[in-house]
């Protein structure tokens, strides 16, 4: 940890403390994510074991980078390359009022991030604004994998209940009314309960809401 010297304090996750920290040597900054590991505890929480084995694979410029993993008698640390801000952060400081190129390109990086993870056959399973990082540049990357799982090894029957289906009351219209007809329209296709009706992350990409949308 002499490596480190920590900066501030950017954030409180589901297993750790984040902190903003710079590389003695190299200079660069970083984040840690801090996990305390109680003695009368079942030591490292499962949430940061499924976070590293998982983040290990997924080398991806939409899917934060996982440095180094330092372990001692009582910490975890996981470290992190640095990213400037998380969205809600982000959506609070612009109260509501988006760019919609720039929701545009959001949406792009989340899709090709999450259609990688999809190809890894690993889930994210909790997709939200606090759990994705941008960068100054407009850059985007999907984060804390705490909760994802890898699918398609055979585990456990999962229960085979489908579920009464109830009409939409509300046009999307009234919900997002800055948002193109094509944006409605993916948006639309990503909120099928049915995951069988539901357009996957590859096949979104090709939508034509993206069909102006020069990747950088
Ligand atoms: P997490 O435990 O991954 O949910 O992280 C909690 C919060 O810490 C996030 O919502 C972000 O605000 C912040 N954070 C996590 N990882 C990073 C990172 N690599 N760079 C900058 N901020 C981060």
């Amino acid at each position: 940890m002499q490596k480190y010297e920590k900066l501030e304090k950017i954030g409180e996750g589901t297993y750790g403390t984040v902190f903003k920290a710079k590389n003695r040597e190299t200079h660069e900054i970083v984040a840690l994510k801090r996990v305390r590991l109680d003695d009368d505890d079942e030591g490292v929480p499962s949430s940061a074991l499924r976070e590293i084995c998982l983040l290990k694979e997924l080398k991806h410029k939409n899917i934060v980078r996982l440095h180094d993993v330092l372990h001692s008698d009582k910490k975890l640390t996981l470290v992190f390359e640095f990213c400037d801000q998380d969205l809600k952060k982000y959506f609070d400081s612009c109260n509501g009022d988006l760019d919609p190129e720039i929701v545009k390109s959001f949406m792009y990086q989340l899709l090709k991030g999450l259609a990688f993870c999809h190809s890894r056959n690993v889930l994210h399973r909790d997709l939200k604004p606090q759990n994705l990082l941008i960068n100054r540049n407009g850059e985007l990357k999907l984060a804390d994998f705490g909760l994802a799982r890898a699918f398609g090894i055979p585990v456990r029957c999962y229960s085979a209940e489908p579920y009464p289906m109830y009409p939409a009351t509300t046009s999307l219209v009234n919900v997002v009314p800055k948002l193109s007809s094509t944006g409605r329209d993916l948006l639309q296709n990503l909120l099928k309960c049915n995951p069988v009706q539901r357009i996957s992350a590859e096949e979104a990409l090709q939508h034509p809401y993206f069909a102006d949308f020069c990747p950088p």
